[in-house]
């Protein structure tokens, strides 16, 4: 299964990735959380990346499509990938089209999650993130057992500064202005598949079961 997931920030791509990325046993490849660690850590691209992500802008193209095509090009990738906030421009998707077909593994399926302002907003301003894990909570969707304290490794949860109000906006603008050419390329390929981002978590993966049933996807 190769996937894609595009929508919005907050359309629950990465919620849907995570649990995909198990049931399938394949790499969750999101580039924002490859980007934060590479700020987190100071490499030279997230050093590049920082100012960029800050202002909620789109980190250069170039930069990701290296990212991207250095990943899906690793043997854990040979049995399928989700690919979960790349590619966000036309360029992105045309590079992505050239590497995958280098490595003879075309996308199956691109899955937009058209997801309602409300939503996003609703989403983001309760998400939280573990520090030390980068696993991800909602404080009334998806609450840790103990308040502020990941599940998993018992790390320290925090709001992401992009996911502020004021950054979220700028987000969704710069969304709005890039991903719509993404959607049409997809689309002209016959590969683009419409869900609602606006369902639960369960909601939305026996939805998606079913579509991989129907589309004969493995
Ligand atoms: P996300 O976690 O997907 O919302 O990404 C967080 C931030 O990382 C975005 O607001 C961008 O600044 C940057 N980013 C992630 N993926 C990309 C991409 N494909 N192209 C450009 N910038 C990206």
């Amino acid at each position: 299964m190769k996937l894609v997931l595009l929508g919005p920030p907050g359309a629950g791509k990465g919620t849907q990735a995570k649990v995909l990325s198990e049931d399938y046993n394949i790499p969750h490849i999101s580039t924002g959380d490859i980007l934060r660690e590479a700020v987190k850590a100071k490499t030279p691209v997230g050093m590049k990346a920082r100012e960029f992500m800050d202002r909620g802008g789109l980190v250069p193209d170039e930069v990701v499509i290296e990212i991207v095509a250095g990943r899906v090009a690793r043997p854990d990738c040979k049995k399928g990938f989700i690919l979960d906030g790349f590619p966000r421009t036309e360029a992105q998707a045309k590079a992505l089209d050239s590497t995958l077909a280098q490595l003879k593994c075309p996308i199956d399926l691109v899955l937009y999650f058209k997801t309602s302002v409300e939503t996003i907003i609703q989403r983001l301003s309760g998400r939280r993130v573990c520090r030390n894990c980068a696993a991800t909570y909602h404080i009334r969707n998806i609450p840790p057992k103990v308040t502020g304290k990941c599940d998993l490794c018992g790390g320290e949860l925090y709001q992401r500064d992009d996911d502020k109000e004021e950054t979220v906006r700028n987000r969704i603008k710069v969304y709005e202005s890039t991903v719509p050419q993404v959607i049409d390329y997809y689309e002209a390929k016959g590969i683009l598949r419409t869900v609602s981002g606006d369902m639960d978590v369960d909601e939305a993966n026996a939805y998606l079961s079913k579509l991989f049933l129907k589309e004969n996807i493995k």
